[in-house]
C-alpha cells in the first residue's frame, strides 16, 4: 500500500483544511476558503481529486465552488446535504469512499449541527471529525441537540486509543484552560498544556492528537470520572450523577466560561 500522507492548510484565524494525499490523489476536507488551497495545489504541483465536507458552517464550505471551478470542475464534492453549495454527492451513515487503497467510512456525528459527518479511516486509524470533538474540548450546539452530541462523542470515544483525531479548529489552549478549571489537579492536563503552549509558540498545530490523550484529558470524554462529576455538580449545583446530565451541564459551563 502506498503511504497516505496528511498535510494541513491553515485558513482564517484558526481553521485547518486537512489534505489526504496518496501518490496519485489529493483530497481536501472542509475548504472554508479557496485561495490558500489553490496556493497549496500550485506549490505542490498536485491536482485536486475530491472534497469531503463535514457540515454546513460557512468557515467549512465557502471555498468549495471557487476551488472546484479553478482546480478541477470534475472533482466530486461529498457532504451531508445538497443545501451546501457545490456538493455533488450525498454521504450518509455506513457509506464507503475509497481514496487509492484506503477506505473511508462515513459516520453521522450530529450535535454541533443536525447533519454533521465524520470520516473514519480504520487504516491507518484517522478520524476527520469536523467540529464534533476538539482537542481537549468539543463543538458547541448550533442546530443539533445535546443528546446527539453526547451520543456522537461516546461513539468517537469507543475508537482505538491510537486513533489520530483531525478536528477543524485550533482551540486547544482555550480548551485546556477550561479543562484545568474542571480538573485543576490533573498532572496529565498540566503536561499537555505545557506541551501545547510550546507547539503554539513554534507555530505548530496541536492537531492531530491521539484519542488516548483525549480520553486522559478531555473533560467531555471523562464524565464517568469522579473528579469531573464532582466539579460539574459543584458548578451546576447538581445532586445527581447521571452521565448525560453531567455532560449537558459541563457543556453549559463551558459556554459560560
Ligand atoms: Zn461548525
Amino acid at each position: 500500500m502506498s503511504p497516505l500522507n496528511i498535510d494541513v492548510i491553515p485558513i482564517y484565524q484558526d481553521n485547518y483544511v486537512w489534505c489526504l494525499l496518496t501518490e496519485t490523489e489529493t483530497w481536501v476536507v472542509d475548504p472554508g476558503d479557496h485561495k490558500p488551497v489553490l496556493d497549496y495545489l500550485e506549490r505542490t504541483g498536485r491536482t485536486l481529486s475530491g472534497i469531503l465536507i463535514t457540515h454546513h458552517h460557512w468557515d467549512h464550505v465557502t471555498g468549495i465552488v471557487p476551488l472546484v471551478k479553478a482546480a478541477n470542475p470534475h472533482a466530486p464534492v461529498i457532504g451531508p446535504s445538497f443545501e451546501i453549495a457545490g456538493v455533488t454527492r450525498l454521504a450518509k451513515e455506513g457509506d464507503q469512499i475509497n481514496i487509492g487503497a484506503y477506505q473511508i467510512l462515513v459516520w453521522e456525528t450530529p450535535g454541533h449541527t443536525r447533519d454533521h459527518l465524520s470520516y473514519y479511516l480504520p487504516q491507518p486509524g484517522y478520524l476527520f471529525c469536523g467540529d464534533t470533538l476538539f482537542a481537549a474540548g468539543c463543538g458547541r450546539l448550533f442546530d443539533g441537540t445535546m443528546e446527539q452530541l453526547y451520543a456522537s462523542l461516546q461513539r468517537i470515544a469507543s475508537l482505538p486509543p491510537q486513533t489520530q483525531i483531525y478536528c477543524t479548529h485550533e482551540y486547544t489552549l482555550a480548551n485546556l484552560d477550561f479543562a484545568l478549571a474542571v480538573e485543576p489537579s490533573s498532572q496529565a492536563l498540566k503536561q499537555r498544556q505545557q506541551y501545547s503552549i510550546q507547539l503554539r509558540q513554534n507555530g505548530t498545530p496541536t492537531i492531530p492528537v491521539d484519542l488516548g490523550t483525549e480520553l486522559a484529558t478531555n473533560p467531555f470524554l471523562r464524565i464517568r470520572e469522579q473528579s469531573v462529576q464532582q466539579a460539574v455538580k459543584k458548578a451546576a449545583n447538581l445532586q445527581k450523577s447521571d452521565y448525560f446530565l453531567i455532560f449537558s451541564e459541563l457543556r453549559k459551563w463551558k459556554n459560560r466560561y
